[in-house]
């Protein structure tokens, strides 16, 4: 079917690939009336399974689960023989699947899509082929896979060698007989692990070379685990269902168990259970932290290398094969069968390209910087340029004719991975930016492929033709796919998941790692919003409702999920007693915070007696005195005590490498307005009066503060001024009360659902102050007279009440003169970035309070080892 032709072809959308998503693409495309064109340089259907027909190619999510869910006739007739079926059983499948819904016919092998330009008169797509053939279409979709452009060999002298060269990712279909042959196997990913042990079967002689080690588990294969089938049978749809609203795509409660807190029989316990069946879900689920925390991490990381030592006899070898270089997980982990004890056979060998790189490939054979080795083969399994390989590799141009290389030059950037700014109607299935190569592949293609279809039904029924994100939109989901990513260990690991195993590639974490379900409900969530975040044009007009489907940081989100979970009372319909002990309760469940040096509590008088302090002193040189910062907790003026911010207090201490001394004030209702105020003035002035008995540097004094706290902290400052000291040369505001105006844009964006709301700042401001108070300026700083006052740096964060009020004060500040660092909590509510062990993507805003901190003292030096 190459052959070229004059007059273009037409149809309503072109695919590209006959794998999993291809085939279920063309079947939704038909369903729709659209006519369609699937283009496959393979010679059959199968995608990644046509091309990967090493020995040993299986998958790595059991077969229960890697299969369509879309026809329940095809479920009735189709039984995989296997827990992990083998790749020719996978292929058979495929062909099953293709023949049963009669799907070839739409469908040409053997041809290649060489590029696609986009006509914006026309509104379509030109596509020329390897055989000169030009197709326009409205829709251009890629169900090209995420791993399957091999990755080229970046092997000095690659190409010299003389003897049989086979790539695991290109594997001839005749096969291979490595019978009495030396052979050489480069790579230890899966499809070196899947591959090396049969390999091993056949060659007289085998050496792997392995760069890296990598953490493998045994598949434990054979019948299909009873458990899941006894599942499916009892009821299919809701074991379906389950796996689309599951994180990975395969139904799994997740653990709520702590790898840090568990104790040593529960961590051996959850560890060998896992072990012994054998799923990666499994193992990547022994704790809840092991993805964000390395302690946690290397349990199971230390466990696992106990078993490999176990599994190989050489010590050495054992050791060589044990990973060291990257936490558990962030490498995608294997799954074999009988891989480490391999090694115990006589004619395998291991060569550790640690300790000895290849120099280069011989005319016969490997040399690395120690040995020549001779060989008849050599198999490449060195991986793919994965995810966003087989996108870029047809030249593709999208509107002004800018391609896809080059916009995506310093990394890929997607709406959804579904769709990319400027390349309207093209569509990518498991795209970067989308949970793919992280979860179920068949559960993530039949979601993508549902929502293509229901995009274009949509478009069909409202009169549109082109469909396109916004450049906001697509900025606001890279920018949450990173997030999501930067609270996890994965972008420390050289992982292609990180584009790190493709020389020059540029280190950007592919796909989206808040798992299926939650991507899921945001895909959901832009169709109900009407295809939020994306322009649509046609006959029927121009819609365009523009926006950022998830702004808040995702482990912001969790807490909040987790909070309304537990359905505790609104704050503002309890006493002050009740709330206070609610408080205490939810305090003493919270992680302790960064060790410090020293930790002393103390008194100092107030105006109206005592007041209780903490003293933290940093860990570590210097010795000698410190500059101070008088610290003030959060809490309405109501809530609140030295506990209740100990971590916080804790972590600005080891971040700034400052003296923090802690103080508690008088609350309301007890003592009103202006008791809290009055205390912290006399707190800076006791401070700063006693600074060398607690430690401190005398002259080098800041005050900071939480909410309520840091609205005393504002006020302290204006009243040091007025009342002649002491000196204090830096505020840290920390989402601030400064004002009793409640009328300001983020009080209505973010009056309730952030914890903080509306009603509970009101009951605050009910207990601490009377109406007529509340325009005083030691009650609302932001009304006072700011010039003269000290260097400031104010927290304000994007789903908090107090926000515009905050960001109000530094305008202020700055246009009386004061030097003002605001620094936005970007994705944050009012109480997240305090959250210290919790709240991770709340560290790059308290490192940035610590080096306000710092910055107000030029002798400070932070606590070392603090992530
Ligand atoms: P891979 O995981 O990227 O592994 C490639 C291996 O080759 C790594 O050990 C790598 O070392 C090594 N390598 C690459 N370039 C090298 C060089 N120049 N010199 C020496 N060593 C080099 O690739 P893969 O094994 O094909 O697997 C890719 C992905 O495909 C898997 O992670 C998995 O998602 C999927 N897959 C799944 C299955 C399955 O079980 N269903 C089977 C096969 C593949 P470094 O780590 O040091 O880069």
């Amino acid at each position: 079917m190459n052959k070229p032709a004059s007059v273009p072809e037409q149809c309503d959308a072109v695919v590209v690939g006959a794998g999993f998503s291809g085939l279920y693409m063309l079947y939704r495309l038909r369903q729709l009336g659209l006519s369609v064109k699937v283009f496959d340089s393979a010679g059959d259907v199968g995608g990644t399974w046509y091309w990967n027909r090493y020995p040993g190619a299986r998958c790595d999510i059991p077969t229960t689960d890697y299969t369509y869910s879309f026809d329940p006739e095809l479920e009735k007739e189709w039984t995989w023989s296997e827990k992990y079926a083998t790749q020719p059983e996978i292929l058979e499948y495929l062909r099953f699947v293709a023949d049963r819904h009669g799907l070839r016919s739409d469908i040409e092998f053997s041809v290649t899509v060489t590029s696609a330009r986009w006509d914006e008169p026309e509104k379509r797509w030109r596509i020329t082929t390897d055989g000169g053939r030009e197709v326009r279409c409205r829709y251009y979709i890629m169900a090209t896979g995420c791993l399957s452009t091999p990755k080229s060999p970046d092997i000095q002298g690659a190409g010299r060698f003389t003897g049989q060269v086979y790539f695991t990712s290109r594997w001839p279909h005749e096969g291979a007989d490595f019978t009495g042959q030396r052979v050489a196997v480069i790579g230890t990913g899966s499809s070196g692990i899947q591959s090396i042990p049969l390999v091993a079967r056949q060659a007289r002689q085998l050496a792997v070379f392995q760069r890296t080690a990598n953490f493998s588990v045994p598949a434990h294969n054979g019948p299909a685990p009873a458990g899941r089938l006894e599942q499916l049978d009892e009821d299919r749809v809701a074991y379906r269902h389950a796996a689309r609203w599951s994180r990975g795509g395969v139904p799994n409660e997740p653990t709520d168990v702590l790898g840090v807190t568990a104790s040593g029989s529960v961590r051996r316990e959850r560890f060998e259970a896992a072990w012994e069946q054998g799923e990666l879900f499994g193992i990547l689920n022994v704790f809840a932290d092991q993805g964000v925390n390395p302690a946690s991490n290397d349990i199971v990381a230390e466990m696992i290398r106990e078993k490999i030592r176990s599994a190989v006899e050489d010590p050495e070898t054992a050791e060589a094969l044990c990973p060291k270089d990257h936490y558990f997980g962030t490498k995608r982990p294997c799954l074999d069968t009988g891989y480490f004890e391999t090694y115990n056979l006589p004619h395998v060998r291991l060569v550790d390209l640690r300790k000895q790189p290849i120099v280069s490939i011989t005319e016969d054979g490997i040399e690395t910087a120690d040995e020549s080795f001779g060989f008849d083969a050599i198999v490449y399994a060195t991986g793919f340029d994965a995810m966003t390989g087989a996108l870029v590799a047809a030249d593709v141009a999208g509107r002004d004719g800018l391609s896809l290389k080059e916009k995506w030059a310093a990394g890929p950037s997607t709406y959804l991975g579904l769709m990319t700014a400027g390349f309207p109607n093209f569509f990518m299935l498991t795209g970067p930016g989308s949970p793919s190569v992280l979860s179920n592949m068949t559960v993530s293609i039949e979601q993508h492929v549902d929502w293509v279809a229901g995009c274009l039904e949509d478009m069909r029924e409202e009169g549109l033709e082109t469909i396109e994100p916004t450049a906001l939109a697509e900025a606001g989901w890279d920018q949450h796919v990173q997030d999501c990513a930067a609270i996890t260990l994965y972008p420390t690991a050289n992982s292609w998941y990180m584009g790190a195993n493709v020389p020059g590639k540029p280190r950007v974490f592919l796909p989206y790692i808040g798992g299926v379900s939650a991507y899921r409900q945001a895909c959901d969530e832009v169709v109900s919003q009407g295809y939020l975040g994306f322009r649509m044009t046609g006959p029927g007009g121009v819609r365009c409702r523009d926006g950022v489907v998830r702004r808040m940081q995702p482990d912001v989100a969790m807490v909040l999920e987790l909070v309304a979970a537990m359905g505790m009372p609104p704050m503002d319909t309890l006493s002050a007693a009740d709330a206070r002990a609610l408080l205490a309760a939810t305090a003493a469940t919270r992680p302790p915070g960064p060790e410090v040096g020293e930790v002393i509590d103390g008194v100092i008088p107030g105006p109206a007696g005592e007041l209780p302090y903490r003293l933290y002193r940093p860990a570590g040189p210097p010795e000698g005195p410190r500059p101070l910062v008088v610290y003030f907790h959060g809490g309405g003026w109501v809530l609140g005590n030295l506990d209740s911010d100990d971590p916080l207090c804790r972590d600005l201490c080891a971040r700034s490498g400052a003296v923090i001394v802690s103080v508690n004030y008088r609350h309301a209702p007890e003592a009103r307005f202006p008791a809290a105020a009055l205390d912290a003035l006399a707190a800076v002035q006791w401070v700063d009066a006693n600074a060398i008995e607690l430690g401190g540097i005398p002259g080098q004094l800041a005050v900071a503060g939480w909410s309520a706290g840091a609205n005393i902290a504002a006020v302290a400052c204006q009243l040091a001024r007025d009342t002649g000291g002491p000196h204090i040369s830096g505020q840290v505001l920390i989402c601030p009360v400064v004002d009793s105006d409640t009328t300001r844009l983020s009080y209505q964006e973010n009056g309730d659902g952030y914890i903080l709301t509306t009603a509970l700042m009101q009951w605050f401001w009910d207990h601490y102050a009377d109406p007529a108070d509340r325009g005083d300026p030691r009650a609302a700083p932001l009304r006072g007279d700011l010039e003269g006052l000290p260097p400031a740096c104010i927290i304000a964060a994007d789903f908090d009440p107090l926000r515009d009020e905050g960001v109000a004060y530094a305008r202020a500040l700055e246009a009386a003169g004061v030097p003002v660092r605001l620094a936005r909590a970007r994705g944050h509510t009012h109480t997240s970035v305090t959250m210290v062990g919790v709240v991770i993507s709340g560290a790059p805003v308290r490192a940035e309070i610590g080096e306000a901190l710092r910055d107000f003292f030029p002798s400070a030096e932070p606590q070392e080892h603090l992530s």
